[in-house]
């Protein structure tokens, strides 16, 4: 998008776009041929629709990949926020302020309204351009989904500008009050952070010593180790089911050898009308000992609250114990 309006009298071809996002593609940053090539037709896909739907000749652009940082004064402390605005355009009356993004899912309105991110491009450009702290409403704050094709917009008074800076301090606080485990995603590819983040720096290590030697070997003993458990647990899954139908055609649930008893067991579960339940447990006080929280279905809940109920939630949410294992992924 920025190389689509980058230029000062001729801008480039729609053919011209297509070209330069072909030249520059790495199908590397993919895990297989197929999430490559659907990305790479969505990519097309993406550009045609954004000339179909905008002449870049009519946009009147201020600036691209607008840098910009903004210090907060909150109880005594003074915060500074930096990042770069994809596009910042002059309109009739004003300016737009517009973040591309490229989620499959099409927020509903209330997320722009809400949205942090717009609200700090605010006060960010609103520090370049101090008059527009009287009358905000003259930045139309966007967010363009490319992948729909949609631009969702709000604008904010100066009231609800001032209002809202206090979600800002109340991140401030949470932020303080964080541990911020590191939590891998494709986004490591890009994270400038890699040799210092507890997640990969090992991968970044220059010096390997004797001992260092020592714990590579145990690594690998380890790894050895889990490939083997892996192999005897299929092999193990697959002898069970053969045992399973020797007693089935024995009609036996219990086999001798080897000085063993071999017993088939069965497991069991149940579901109740929830409803029928509760109304007999109520009675009882018990329904409240026996419901717990369903963090899969918590998770489902949260995303469709508000960024304020979300909050909320969280201020509320206990560690309530902790305990560390090992998981084994390919190194790409
Ligand atoms: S490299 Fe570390 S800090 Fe950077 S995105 Fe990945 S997990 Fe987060």
């Amino acid at each position: 998008m920025q190389f689509v309006h980058d230029g000062n009298f001729t801008l480039p071809s729609q053919k011209d776009a297509l070209n330069h996002f072909s030249k520059n593609w790495n199908p590397e940053v993919f895990e297989n041929e197929f999430q490559e090539r659907s990305a790479f037709a969505q990519g097309i896909k993406i550009i045609q629709n954004y000339y179909k739907d905008n002449n870049p000749y009519d946009i009147k652009i201020v600036d691209l990949e607008s840098r910009f940082s903004v210090d907060l004064k909150h109880n005594g402390e003074v915060h500074l926020i930096s990042g770069i605005i994809d596009r910042i355009d002059k309109t009739e009356d004003g300016y737009e302020i517009i973040d591309y993004k490229t989620a499959n899912k099409l927020p509903a309105q209330s997320h722009i309204e809400e949205n942090l991110q717009l609200l700090i491009y605010l006060l960010a450009f609103i520090k370049r351009y101090p008059d527009l702290a009287k009358n905000p409403e003259k930045v139309k704050l966007s967010l363009y989904y490319l992948k729909h094709g949609t631009k969702l917009s709000a604008t904010k008074t100066a009231q609800q500008l001032e209002q809202e800076k206090e979600k800002i301090f109340d991140l401030f606080e949470e932020i303080k009050k964080s541990d911020f485990k590191p939590q891998t995603s494709p986004l490591c590819d890009w994270c400038d952070f890699q040799e210092i983040c507890p997640m990969w720096k090992h991968k970044f290590k220059k010096e390997i010593n004797a001992t260092d030697q020592e714990k590579q070997a145990l690594i690998k003993k380890y790894l050895d180790l889990q490939e083997k458990a892996k192999e005897n647990r299929q092999e193990i899954t697959s002898l069970q089911k053969e045992i399973l139908d020797i007693m089935e055609s024995e009609q036996v649930d219990r086999l001798f050898a080897n000085k063993k008893i071999v017993t088939r067991t069965c497991r069991q579960t149940f579901g109740y009308d929830e409803e029928k339940l509760k109304e007999i447990l109520k009675k009882k006080q018990l329904w409240d000992k026996v419901v717990k929280v369903n963090q899969t279905q918590l998770n489902k809940a949260l995303r469709t609250l508000s960024s304020s109920e979300k909050q909320q939630v969280e201020k509320i949410k206990e560690l309530k114990s902790e305990s560390y294992g090992l998981s084994i992924k390919k190194d790409k």
